[in-house]
């Protein structure tokens, strides 16, 4: 059903042939990847500007091929949205880090937040994919605003209705809203207007640019103080540098994340850093 019709006769060239049995054979081991315990979840910490604490942690998807060594998701989250699986995914990744919040709140760091990324995929009319989330939740003995979902503003361009009406659920009970990458797509204006969300990421392209240029300065001065007249928070990602973060701190943002501070982490180690800083 993708790309038929155009370029039809690029099928016929050896190498992309090749390129998609090769796609196929991944997308049959990413089926065997949840029942073989190949994926899991690392967290990557989420600091305070002001206090450098570490006051949540974003859930991210790895998946660790019994050939191919790890995948990245920025390869398999996109097969897995084209072929459904991301619904299965998407629970699994939910499921682990609520549980992970859990333990983490009862032991090291009780006022922890995890935030979960979501593809629109797993939105749909009546909810059904989503709606269990909440029982688990309650299970899990987490409060609900201790819960963040993260949704990138180019994929509301698709399933707007659908998405924006069970975010407002979701908000009813609680969990928080973000706008992912925020500045990438056509409509971020028009969607913080419309839709009821709490945080914005920045997307790490406009702060690697900070570095670079005084029109990048601005604009991310521009985006927080206008975000801030909103009611909402900023977190920046992808800080790497000590001048992107002294350009950050000094326009007033509220969280950041990026190497500088930390790299996504396997449970063990992020939980031996939580222990040592002592949120
Ligand atoms: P994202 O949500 O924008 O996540 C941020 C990405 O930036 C992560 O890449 C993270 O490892 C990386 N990053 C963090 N700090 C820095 C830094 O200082 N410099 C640079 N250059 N990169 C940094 P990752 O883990 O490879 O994830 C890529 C994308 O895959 C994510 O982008 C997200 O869109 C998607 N993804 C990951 N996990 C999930 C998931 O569980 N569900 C869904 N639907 N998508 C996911
Ligand atoms: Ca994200
Ligand atoms: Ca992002
Ligand atoms: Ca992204």
């Amino acid at each position: 059903a993708k790309n038929s019709g155009r370029n039809r006769w690029q099928l016929f060239s050896p190498s992309l042939h090749t390129e998609i049995l090769e796609r196929q054979t991944l997308l049959q081991d990413l089926r065997g990847a949840l029942t073989n315990n190949e994926l899991f979840v690392v967290y990557q910490p989420i600091v305070e500007l002001s206090t450098r604490r570490i006051c949540k942690v974003e859930a991210l998807l790895r998946w660790q091929h019994k050939t191919r060594g790890l995948i990245g998701p920025d390869v398999f989250i996109p097969m897995a949205e084209e072929s459904g699986l991301i619904t299965s995914l998407g629970d699994f990744v939910f499921k682990e880090s609520v549980k992970q919040l859990s333990q983490w709140r009862s032991t090291v760091a009780p006022e922890l937040i995890v935030s979960i990324n979501t593809s629109t995929y797993q939105y749909n009319e009546s909810g059904k994919y989503l709606n269990h989330w909440y029982q688990y939740i309650e299970q899990m003995e987490v409060p609900f605003d201790a819960i963040i979902l993260e949704i990138t503003e180019s994929m509301l361009m698709h399933q707007h209705e659908n998405v924006s009406k069970q975010l407002l659920t979701f908000r009813d009970h609680g969990i928080h809203v973000a706008l992912d990458d925020f500045g990438t797509g056509y409509s971020s204006l028009a969607y913080l207007n419309q839709l009821d969300i709490d945080f914005i990421k920045i997307d790490k392209s406009f702060i690697r640019d900070l570095d670079t240029g005084k029109s990048a300065q601005d604009l991310c001065e521009a985006i927080i103080s206008m975000a801030h007249k909103l009611g909402l928070q900023v977190i920046a990602e992808g800080i790497e540098t000590e001048s992107q973060l002294s350009f950050l701190t000094s326009f007033q943002c509220d969280m950041g994340q990026g190497y500088l501070y930390a790299k996504p982490l396997p449970v063990k180690e992020l939980t031996t850093l939580l222990a040592e800083k002592n949120i």
